[in-house]
């Protein structure tokens, strides 16, 4: 399948061959009609390098709407190099779409985020720790997000981050989406999976 056979906006469309990408993945070719069909809860199995980025931002920017007032969106990341990494792939993949993308990791002073988490935020891609930070400041709010990523899990789990990711849940809403990337399918993530997705789908390449 093409992208230009599955639906997509023309902003959307443009912004995709402004990127150079003439032909969807194997997981984008999967994913993207997916969730665009409004299907949810998915745990997609792609290692980095296979367009999984584009696999969830493509639908999710097509699904987001403008000038929500409320963060729509969280990406959560093991590492700071992936949340600026996410960040610009959907930064650009949101063409001319009026959505903001912030980036939120620890290691750098927080009043900047804070700041920015003041002005209109649709998408906050983030590590778990200073996201939690955020949260315990009341500076940031994801009670009405309609899409939860946790990008790279089974990495997340490997670096200690369940506790983590299980409390950032537990400030969520019930009716979210939640998407699960992962090179590795253990036994732990299907179990997380369990606990907080309800029934899910494992597209796999
Ligand atoms: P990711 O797996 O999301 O880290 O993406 C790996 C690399 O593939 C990134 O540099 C993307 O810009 C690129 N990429 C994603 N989707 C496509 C596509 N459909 N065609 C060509 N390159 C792509």
């Amino acid at each position: 399948e093409k992208f230009q056979n599955m639906g997509l906006s023309e902003s959307t469309l443009h912004a995709i061959s402004n990127k150079g990408y003439n032909e969807p993945t194997a997981i984008q070719e999967m994913v993207i009609p997916f969730l665009l069909s409004g299907e949810s809860n998915v745990i997609g199995q792609a290692q980095t390098g296979t367009g999984k980025t584009a696999a969830f931002g493509i639908p999710m920017i097509e699904k987001l709407k403008e000038k929500a007032g409320y963060v729509q969106a969280l990406v959560l990341t093991p590492t700071r190099e992936l949340a600026v990494q996410v960040c610009e792939e959907l930064d650009s993949l949101k063409g001319n779409k009026k959505l903001k993308v912030i980036s939120i990791y620890g290691g750098v002073s927080i009043s900047e985020q804070i700041r920015a988490l003041k002005k209109h935020v649709d998408i906050v891609v983030g590590t778990p720790g200073r996201i939690i930070d955020h949260l315990n400041r009341g500076t940031l709010d994801i009670s009405n997000i309609e899409y939860l990523i946790i990008d790279e899990a089974d990495e997340m789990l490997d670096m200690g981050f369940i506790e983590d990711v299980e409390f950032i849940i537990s400030k969520t809403n019930e009716k979210k989406k939640v998407l699960m990337f992962s090179a590795t399918i253990p036994a732990r993530i299907i179990s997380l999976a369990k606990k907080y997705m309800g029934k899910f789908e494992i597209i796999s390449t």
